[in-house]
């Protein structure tokens, strides 16, 4: 058995002395950006033998009719050089050199809300006792197989105006949480719309998210939607672009009404301004 699992990959380092493989320039991201990778030399999806980045497999798709992938680098992938290696079923070779760069991340203190407990240490660990079991419930939804979407990704609201962005640190007591999303103004009861087309994973109340929604838009891309005031969906249902999916609110740790909203993909969460930029072209 042995034999032919080498004789199978040495087929792959073979071809590449042949001159099949295809090294491309690579492109910078920043840390806690996505990459949205397409290739339109490659005439359809189903050319594709298998992609894979940084080692772990990806799933491509079809984006505008040209065969894409979709990466999200994490707040604390290490800066340097990474490649995503596209095989084809043809055995040509395609590798696409990714240059993470190093994300500034300024701090910032922010305190427990009253109606969490206030600053006190019993309060401090509640809350990230109740943060760990709700990022766990979020980190175990399922995913789509396929993409539901086709057209380019919306913003939530009619006037999204940033009051926090994604990435900063809060310092909260004695520890320290990424603001893995961006938060957006709008008063109680302001229209949030599904940003794109996608299943609906989760609607539920949290004790520090408060009221929260999940579009999953299939192949691991999930919209994130908290602290509303009201949900307007069921887990399964199907949503379309620009459908009113739940209000603006100020449950959960929130001290004041607003959206915050966070992108993720295959797990990781993504600047949600810069994802969006990504299918503004
Ligand atoms: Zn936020």
């Amino acid at each position: 058995m042995k034999w032919v699992f080498i004789a199978a990959l040495s087929l792959w380092y073979v071809r590449p002395v042949l001159g099949l493989e295809n090294i491309l320039t690579a492109y910078t991201v920043l840390q806690g950006n996505a990459a949205l990778v397409q290739f339109p030399a490659i005439k359809q999806l189903s050319d594709i033998a298998q992609v894979t980045f940084n080692g772990k497999p990806m799933s491509a798709f079809s984006y505008r009719g040209v065969p894409s992938v979709l990466i999200g680098i994490d707040l604390n992938q290490k800066p340097g050089a990474y490649v995503l290696v596209t095989k084809l079923k043809n055995k040509e070779q395609i590798t696409q050199g990714i240059t993470v760069q190093e994300r500034v991340k300024p701090q910032e203190t922010l305190g427990i809300p009253q109606k969490l407990g206030g600053n006190t240490r019993s309060a401090q660990s509640a809350f990230i006792n109740s943060l760990a079991s709700e990022n766990a419930a979020l980190a175990k939804l399922r995913t789509g197989a396929k993409t539901f979407w086709s057209a380019p990704f919306a913003y939530p609201l009619a006037n999204a105006t940033v009051t926090d962005p994604f990435g900063y640190i809060r310092q909260t007591g004695s520890y320290q949480i990424a603001h893995k999303g961006t938060d957006f103004r709008a008063p109680e009861g302001t229209p949030v719309f599904a940003m794109n087309r996608g299943v609906v994973r989760l609607a539920r109340n949290f004790r520090v998210y408060g009221k929260t929604i999940v579009v999953d838009h299939g192949l691991g891309v999930m919209t994130l939607f908290m602290h509303l005031s009201k949900i307007n969906v069921n887990v399964g249902e199907l949503v379309e672009q620009g459908q009113i999916i739940g209000l603006a609110g100020e449950s959960g740790y929130a001290e004041a009404p607003h959206l915050h909203m966070s992108v993720r993909i295959n797990g990781v969460s993504v600047d949600p301004i810069a994802f969006l930029k990504l299918f503004a072209k």
